[in-house]
């Protein structure tokens, strides 16, 4: 696996994909979309990539995405509109800009020494976006923003297994939800509540014995958090229709078991990162019915008491030499597996068991009634491509036999500060994707680049949000985008180093400030609509160094 050192290793996440491949198969056997992809056909774009190496920008005018994607189909339009009914706003995460939640397994994980860059401690420095409410939604506000995701923290409500079992939660915990909640709906912002954002109370998974099996390898976790999702879409389903059960399963899994960035930080352990995965398609399906059963009351007057599915980590993938037949059948199958995988279990019904490409292994299923039918829209997040080789660069031995980069398109394009590729092509071909395999409305519920001087998220918004625009005149039923984030945040293993937010925040008073790409965001949902003319007056990108590990 070649790897640049700049790369976030949590994010070095198609490690899986690639383990899955190889030991399905060699890339020899990787899947035929006519069959493997239940028919649908495979979305990889194995093409080189729009635009070519050493390109020069300067010499062509502004380079927009509209440009590359000309350069491979139809001309882009001079300009997309977005229906008033369109969902317009932000995410955050509990963990991520909470004070606070130390009884988690990230709490743990943060007090062991050398876990997170610079020793950065969510506690010491973080937004405390719960001692902020009132100012919060009205930075929300301010911006015309209409939507707002953020996860409930389980540790929070629950510090301890007896308040879970007595069923007692933290008093001031559903204080300070119930507040934020009822602060949005009186602004009209639409919450967009996530269950689980890659974290656990400590008592579930313990990160000191990571030898032990953890967290969602064990069945109580699942048993439980069908049994929290159910109590808090009862608590709060008069005021929350949007519901995430998980947010992107593959990279907690990778994560916390491939790469050893997350709890409980085991490497290459290729067994229990598949189990886990598996665990969690199950547990989403399961708190899935909880949830409609706990949720009856409509809290928009749309009709619909309870709108369920996952924040899915969707990526672009192209091979490292689209001329090399291995690294286009590599590329492809980890394609499936990353992008695919789960939204055929969730959506679909179809559990590819060993992980091969196809539903013809003794425990493979297609059209399951106990998992189909699992989500009411698709919940993507996207933020870059990824480079998959079949045995380039330093590869990872059998069973893995594949190496992956993360990103870096050979195309000279500008990268963010964690080292990641503007590829706003990348949105418009995962929402492609989805439309076709999964006819579902789709949500946005991330999409955002690390960016500490702000310089490249004004242009960002617009080249997405043009592409998004664009899919949807091609077809897709988009309801909605939340940029990630809403502020600066604590960035998981790395910190507070990558800046995400719409708002930054001083962290010693706490005041919030915003960024000129929040006054960006502001001015296209006022007039929901971005024209060609205005990206290409936009400020071009900056390369950045990747600053951020
Ligand atoms: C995660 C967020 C994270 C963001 C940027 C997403 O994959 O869901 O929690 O902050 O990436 O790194």
């Amino acid at each position: 696996m070649r790897v640049r050192a700049s790369c976030p290793a949590r994010l070095v996440c198609l490690t899986l994909a690639a383990v899955a491949c190889s030991s399905s198969s060699s890339s020899s056997h990787a899947p035929d979309a006519s069959t493997a992809h239940d028919g649908a056909t495979s979305h990889v774009d194995a093409r080189t990539p729009p635009h070519d190496a050493g390109h020069d920008s300067s010499d062509t005018g502004p380079e927009t995405s509209s440009d590359a994607a000309s350069d491979a189909g139809p001309a882009p339009p001079a300009s997309v509109t977005f229906p008033s009914s369109f969902l317009w706003g932000s995410a955050t995460a509990g963990f991520q800009v909470e004070k606070g939640d130390d009884a988690t397994d990230w709490a743990a994980w943060v007090a062991m020494s050398g876990k997170i860059q610079n020793g950065d401690n969510p506690d010491v420095a973080g937004p405390d976006a719960l001692g902020h409410i009132t100012q919060d939604v009205q930075d929300l506000v301010s911006t015309g923003q209409t939507a707002y995701r953020f996860s409930l923290e389980w540790a929070r409500l629950y510090p301890t297994l007896a308040d879970f079992t007595a069923d007692t939660p933290d008093a001031t915990a559903v204080a300070a939800y119930s507040t934020l909640l009822t602060a949005l709906v009186a602004a009209h912002i639409t919450p967009v509540v996530t269950l689980d954002h890659y974290t656990l109370p400590a008592y579930l998974e313990d990160v000191t014995q990571p030898a032990q099996p953890q967290g969602w390898e064990n069945a109580q976790t699942t048993t439980l958090f069908v049994e929290f999702c159910a109590r808090v879409a009862k608590r709060w389903g008069g005021q929350v229709d949007y519901w995430i059960t998980l947010n992107e399963p593959l990279p907690y899994a990778v994560g916390g078991y491939l790469q050893g960035s997350f709890p409980p930080g085991l490497v290459l352990n290729v067994d229990r990162t598949i189990a886990v995965i598996k665990a969690l398609a199950l547990a989403h399906t399961q708190a899935y019915d909880a949830i409609h059963a706990a949720d009856t009351v409509d809290a928009d007057g749309d009709g619909k008491a309870a709108l369920v599915s996952i924040a899915k980590h969707q990526r672009t993938f192209h091979p490292m030499d689209p001329t090399n037949a291995a690294d286009v059948t590599a590329t492809a199958h980890v394609e499936y597996l990353w992008n695919q995988w789960f939204f055929n279990v969730i959506v679909l019904g179809n559990w590819d068991d060993d992980f091969d490409g196809n539903y013809t292994g003794p425990n493979d299923k297609m059209n399951d009634p106990t998992l189909k039918g699992r989500a009411d829209f698709l919940g993507i997040n996207y933020y870059s491509d990824t480079l998959i080789g079949a045995a380039s660069g330093i590869v990872i031995p059998a069973p893995v036999n594949a190496s992956i980069e993360q990103a870096h398109l050979p195309t000279g394009r500008p990268e963010s500060d964690v080292g990641w590729d503007i590829y706003a092509e990348g949105l418009g071909t995962v929402v492609d994707e989805a439309r076709t395999l999964w006819p579902l409305p789709i949500l946005i519920t991330e999409n955002g680049i690390a960016d500490h001087t702000d310089q490249n998220r004004p242009r960002f918004l617009l080249d997405h949000l043009f592409q998004l625009g664009w899919a949807m005149q091609r077809g897709a039923n988009v309801i909605g985008y939340l940029h990630w984030a809403s502020i600066d945040n604590f960035e998981w293993a790395s910190g507070f180093c990558p800046k995400y937010g719409l708002f930054s925040f001083d962290p010693t008073t706490e005041v919030r400030t915003p960024k000129a790409s929040a006054m960006e965001y502001a001015t296209i949902i006022a007039a929901r609509k971005v024209t060609l003319a205005q990206l290409n007056a936009a400020a071009q990108y900056e390369t950045t160094t990747a600053m951020c590990q």
